[in-house]
């Protein structure tokens, strides 16, 4: 009864959906338990319009207006896991707030984090959801990612959640020593999941992870 007062209109299936779905993710290679913890308590459905409501437990990307997409759980996971791999990052740089479901998994994990979204309305309302669950940890931006957030820099982390044709330069440049960038890289169908790393003693390092598959990042604000 109190999962059904906490979580209006997502009904009584919403603990046993939501088990299915962190199955699955750990049958795809999830294997942190931080990241899985984290995408066992956050409610996705709450990212979404109330009409998709019924589907933000499925591992698929759901439409989020303006030819957008809340990411598939698996990739925010895959990607996630990626970032920390090589320890929690004190603060990260996330370029593609989209929904703020992303933002909210990063937030629930680490001390803070910043994040930077082209169009106004989703900006907006990715700050509105994030508020509500009282996360006030995370900084927000309404701007063209590619510049990055020179203000905050460097980063120990970023995240890119839109798909460059190769790594903007000015984000790399804001990477601490030692920092790591997940992003996905390509044009149309073909991308890659890339990690990069900064190494402390100067110059990149790079990983192709796995394909991908994001919408592109795109120039200037709308
Ligand atoms: N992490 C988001 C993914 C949203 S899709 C989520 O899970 O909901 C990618 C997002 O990147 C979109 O919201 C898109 O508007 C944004 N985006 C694309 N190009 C951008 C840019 N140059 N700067 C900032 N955001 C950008």
């Amino acid at each position: 009864m109190t999962e059904t007062l906490l979580d209006p209109g997502i009904g009584m299936t919403s603990r046993r959906t939501r088990e299915r779905l962190i199955q699955r993710l750990m049958d795809a290679g999830i294997d942190s338990p931080e990241v899985l913890r984290v995408m066992r308590a956050l409610p996705r459905h709450l990212f979404v319009d109330e009409a998709l409501a019924s589907r933000a437990y499925e591992d698929s990307a759901l439409p989020i207006g303006h030819g957008q997409t809340l990411s598939q759980p698996y990739t925010v996971a895959r990607m996630t896991q990626a970032l920390l791999e090589h320890g929690t990052p004190d603060t990260v740089l996330e370029i593609g707030t989209g929904s703020g479901f992303q933002t909210a998994v990063l937030a629930s994990l680490v001390r803070r984090v910043y994040t930077v979204e082209r169009v106004g309305e989703l900006f907006e309302r990715a700050q509105e959801r994030l508020g509500a669950l009282k996360m006030r940890n995370v900084r927000y931006r309404h701007g063209d990612g590619a510049q990055g957030w020179p203000e905050y820099a460097p980063y120990q982390a970023i995240m890119v959640t839109a798909a460059p044709r190769g790594i903007p330069r000015l984000l790399a440049e804001q990477l601490a020593p030692g920092g790591i960038m997940v992003l996905p890289i390509g044009e149309g169908p073909r991308q890659s999941l890339v990690r990069l790393v900064r190494h402390a003693r100067g110059g990149f390092g790079h990983e192709i992870l796995e394909p991908a598959s994001f919408v592109p990042l795109l120039a200037g604000v709308a």
